[in-house]
Parts: C-alpha cells; sequence; structure tokens
C-alpha cells in the first residue's frame, strides 16, 4: 500500500490520524513541527518520539518533497530547480539570491490553461493542479538545499500556473507557509501573482489570511490585453479593476502591477499615461518586466530607451516604479521561461 504523505497535511490532519492510533495529542504537534519547522525528512530524525511510534509511522507515512530532477545555477546566482512529479509532468521553482533578502519563485500548477501569448510556461498543455504538498515541498526543498537562516525570506507564487485557478489547494499551502508552529513564513513576505482571475481576487478578499497581491495587468485597453491575456474577455480591465478597489489591504499594503512591456504592443506613452489614469486611486506599487524573449514567442522586447521613456512618465505622476532586471536568463529561469525546459549548461551536478 502506498504511503500517505504528510507534506501538505495540516496539524489537525495529522492530530486525527494520532487519536485513531491512541496517541496523546502533543505528539502531533512534534509530529508537525518536525516536518515543518525542523524540516527532518526521515522518521529516524524524530528522536523526540520512541521508537515505537517511529516505527508505526514508517510503515504507514512518508515525509516527501517533489523528486528533485535536476537544478542549474546562472552567472548572476539564480537557481532553477527542475522537479518531476509525474510522468512528463515538470515544475520548476527559482530561488533569486539578492543583497538583503532571498526569495523563492514556486509554481502552482503543471503547465497553465490560461495561455498568455507572452509566457512559455502558457504553450505547455496544462496538465494538472498541484497539491498542497507539492507547493510547500517546493519552498522546503528549496530551504534544505540553500538555508535561509541570516537572510529574509520572500515566497512568489509566480511559477508556473495561475495560482487562483488551484484555489483551495493554494490556500491550504499558504495556511500551512504562515503557520507559526510550522514554517512560521509572515504573510506579509509571500505575494500571490494573478493574470486576473477575477472570483479567485474576490474570494481571496474574503480570506482570514492574506498574502500580498499582484496583478498581472500588461496592458491598458481590453482590445490589447484580450489578445495577450485570453481570460480578459472573461473579466475585462474595468472588472478587474473595480475587484481591486474592493480588495482590503493591511496597513502600508499595495497591490502590485505587473507590466510587461512589448515592443509596439502595449510600450507607448499613451499605454504610461493611460496606465496612470487606469490605476488612478489605488495603492499600488508598478513592477515594470521588459519581455524575456524567446524562440517560442513571436514577440519583441523594446529598446532600453523606450523602457526608460515608460518608467519616466510613471516616475513623473510620483508612482512607485520598479525596473525589473530579468534573473537567470542564461539558465531560462527569468519570468514566462518556466517551461521544464532540459539545458546544457549550468547544471548543477551532484
Ligand atoms: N500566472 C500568474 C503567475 C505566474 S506568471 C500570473 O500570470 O500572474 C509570472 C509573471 O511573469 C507574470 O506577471 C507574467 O506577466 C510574467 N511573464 C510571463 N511571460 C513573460 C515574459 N515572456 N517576459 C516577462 N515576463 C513574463
Ligand atoms: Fe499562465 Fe501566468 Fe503564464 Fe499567463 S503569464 S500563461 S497566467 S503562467
Amino acid at each position: 500500500m502506498a504511503k500517505t504523505n504528510w507534506v501538505g497535511a495540516t496539524l489537525e490532519e495529522i492530530e486525527a490520524v494520532l487519536a485513531g492510533m491512541n496517541e496523546p495529542r502533543y505528539r502531533a504537534r512534534q509530529i508537525y513541527a518536525g516536518i515543518y519547522r525542523r524540516r527532518l525528512r526521515s522518521w529516524s530524525e524524530f528522536t523526540d518520539l520512541g521508537k515505537q511510534l517511529r516505527e508505526r509511522l514508517q510503515e504507514q507515512f512518508a515525509i516527501e518533497y517533489p523528486p528533485l530532477h535536476r537544478a542549474f545555477v546562472s552567472k548572476d546566482g539564480t537557481r532553477r530547480y527542475l522537479f518531476e512529479v509525474g510522468p512528463e509532468q515538470r515544475i520548476e521553482a527559482v530561488f533569486i539570491p539578492e543583497e538583503r533578502r532571498d526569495t523563492f519563485c514556486i509554481s502552482t500548477q503543471v503547465g497553465c490553461a490560461v495561455g498568455c501569448l507572452f509566457c512559455v510556461t502558457g504553450r505547455l498543455p496544462m496538465r494538472r493542479n498541484l497539491l498542497p504538498g507539492e507547493i510547500v515541498g517546493q519552498v522546503l526543498s528549496l530551504q534544505a538545499d540553500r538555508g535561509t537562516v541570516a537572510k529574509r525570506l520572500n515566497i512568489v507564487i509566480m511559477g508556473m500556473g495561475e495560482p487562483l485557478n488551484n484555489y483551495l489547494n493554494v490556500m491550504k499551502a499558504i495556511r500551512l507557509m504562515a503557520d507559526d508552529q510550522g514554517m512560521g513564513v509572515s504573510l506579509r513576505r509571500v505575494t500571490l501573482s494573478t493574470s486576473g482571475i477575477v472570483p479567485g481576487i474576490r474570494k481571496l478578499a474574503k480570506e482570514p489570511a492574506i498574502p500580498n497581491l499582484a496583478i498581472s495587468l500588461n496592458a491598458t485597453k481590453d482590445e490589447v490585453r484580450d489578445r495577450l491575456i485570453p481570460i480578459n474577455k472573461k473579466w475585462n480591465i474595468a472588472t478587474l479593476l473595480e475587484a481591486l478597489r474592493d480588495f482590503p489591504l493591511a496597513q502600508r499594503r499595495r497591490i502590485t502591477f505587473e507590466y510587461v512591456l512589448i515592443e509596439d504592443v502595449n510600450d507607448s506613452p499613451e499605454d504610461a499615461h493611460r496606465l496612470v489614469r487606469l490605476l488612478r486611486g489605488l495603492k499600488k506599487k508598478i513592477n515594470l518586466i521588459p519581455l524575456n524573449a524567446d524562440p517560442w514567442i513571436a514577440l519583441k522586447t523594446p529598446s532600453s530607451e523606450r523602457v526608460l521613456a515608460f518608467q519616466q512618465i510613471l516616475a513623473d505622476h510620483h508612482i512607485t516604479v520598479n525596473l525589473r532586471r530579468p534573473r537567470g536568463d542564461d539558465i531560462s529561469a527569468a519570468c514566462g521561461m518556466l517551461a521544464g525546459r532540459e539545458q546544457p549548461h549550468g547544471e548543477i551536478k551532484g
């Protein structure tokens, strides 16, 4: 019989099983802390449990992270981890070191059904939703590999997949990450990025625990956004912005807008001015991402003059704007480049 994987289980779920085994409740807490806080990976390491219980657990329960297939390191220190979560099912997580913090970028689906015109992930067939354990398992796995003791850790749910199309599993994973008894990641350090699934945004607004929200806006006119992000035909820019105006923001929190700049598609000064007008009144910051070009995508990156001119218009209107430089572009780890691809260079050999 296949063992039940406890990576992804909540404290309550573990408590229920332990109650059935006539074990005291505090044992469940020890197991939960062992898995998520101490990041133990085999029952023999649970020396606080007693040999008999360990053996019983060993028979029925596993502690498994998503199986790592290959890992690549970029010249800039970015690392791309390729996990194989089933036959023909590859997902990726990216580790991005920065001076004052480390960022983990994690996936939520194998492929993505949204199919944005500019995104390599969107070219892949949508295979399945990731389970909560596969989502938090990416974080645990990267922490085990990199450690994050000295630095602050940010988690961005911006890898493969549309997180709000896998709502329940993603929310369960977020609750596990945020739990003080376990992984203990502050929700202020977790950001969920969506292409604009409006019912999902409205549902998220009512959750007791809400991460930071990032919206991949990427256009200022519906006719352009319809073409870039097909779900815009269902939930257009006005509908999306209405949901965002209703979204509760904790003190000093802002919504992040991602705007991928594509030559002659959405990069004109008129677009910049329209963006200023559209977002007026929202607490926000804007991340400009010059398109990461790829042979799979028939679109171009604007010149740096054009990008800087766009940025300047936003800055002139006192909008906080960051220009995103591609990280890990030599190993296909940059935004929108995650496709489970193998690569001849940059591989980390065990
Ligand atoms: N599905 C979610 C999260 C994953 S995509 C979403 O769309 O928000 C993460 C970010 O990468 C999005 O902001 C998306 O607009 C951006 N992106 C996709 N393809 C890109 C590309 N080719 N170049 C630059 N950014 C890209
Ligand atoms: Fe999916 Fe996001 Fe890529 Fe669009 S940009 S195809 S929503 S992963």
